[in-house]
This record gives C-alpha cells, sequence and structure tokens, in this order.
C-alpha cells in the first residue's frame, strides 16, 4: 500500500479499453493538471477518475475497510484524500474541466460494469444525462459535509446538483 494510485490498474484499463472501443481518444495519467487524471479527452474537454474505493474513501462499499490497526492514522489519510479529491475537482472545473470519477468497485463489479461504461460514454460525449438510474441504494451515499455530491455509480461533480 505504498502508492496512492498506482499507473495501469485493472479498472482503470477496463475503462481505458471501452472509451477507445467506443472511438473515443485520450491521454492517460496527465501530470499537468489537477490530481493527475487517469484519462484526458481534450475534445471533450473531460478528465476521468478511476478511484480506489480505499484509497479514496468509497463508504459502505466491501472494498473500503479501514485496517484494524491505526485507525486514526487510516480515517485521517482517507479524509484527506477525499478533500484533495474535491479540491482538485474545484480545480479542474474552474479551468473549464468536466471531471467525471468512477468508483473501481463498480468496473470491478460486472454486473454493474456495462451500464456504468455506458453511462461514462454518455458523460464525456454529452449525448444525455436523462435517464440515469441512481436508485439502486448502496453506492449511492452522498457525503456529509458536501451534501450535493452525489456519489452514485460515477460521482458527480462539485457543481453539478446530481444527475437529475
Ligand atoms: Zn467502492
Amino acid at each position: 500500500m505504498a502508492a496512492i494510485k498506482g499507473k495501469d490498474t485493472k479498472p482503470e484499463m477496463i475503462v481505458r479499453k471501452y472509451l477507445f472501443f467506443r472511438r473515443l481518444r485520450y491521454r492517460v495519467y496527465s501530470r499537468k493538471l489537477p490530481g493527475s487524471p487517469d484519462i484526458v479527452l481534450k475534445k471533450y474537454r473531460t478528465v476521468v477518475f478511476v478511484d480506489g474505493c480505499f484509497w479514496h474513501g468509497h463508504e459502505g462499499c466491501k472494498y473500503f475497510r479501514i485496517p484494524k490497526s491505526n485507525v486514526d492514522f487510516w480515517r485521517h489519510k482517507i479524509a484527506m484524500n477525499i478533500a484533495r479529491d474535491y479540491a482538485n475537482n474545484v480545480d479542474l472545473e474552474l479551468a473549464g474541466w468536466k471531471v467525471i470519477r468512477v468508483w473501481e468497485y463498480v468496473i470491478k463489479t460486472k454486473a454493474k460494469r456495462k451500464k456504468t461504461l455506458e453511462t461514462l460514454y454518455n458523460r464525456i460525449t454529452g449525448l444525455s444525462d436523462i435517464g440515469y438510474d441512481q436508485s439502486n441504494g448502496k453506492d449511492n451515499e452522498s457525503i456529509a459535509a458536501e451534501p450535493n455530491i452525489q456519489y452514485g455509480e460515477l460521482k458527480a461533480s462539485p457543481t453539478e446538483k446530481g444527475w437529475n
């Protein structure tokens, strides 16, 4: 658990391959932008992060379990990561980027993967935000401090009110 974000992690590769298959072209892991987005789609002025459930603090997710020792350390560290993600979102949006975050859990979970990837494609290309079903319970916690952010299968960005 040395790095916060490994390069070419598997869920990230799945997302990339899908977007490539859908004929979107992108750059990966841009260090020039806040937070080093995993995928940068310049044409659509959109960046995509595939967030690891542990490091980015996916509350209620089975991939998010605070280790039993050094609990305070881990809680603090992950709270800092969440705060940094939020700050990066804001910086990116202020610079005119659309920010989309995907939990690795939904990419890892085959039953959710296809729909999530399709939704992602539509979000990137701006085809449609309508009809996205976020009423599937578990993935829909919001962050207490930021009630406007819905943590759905794709995370909403700070300037959005939600998915509808
Ligand atoms: Zn998760």
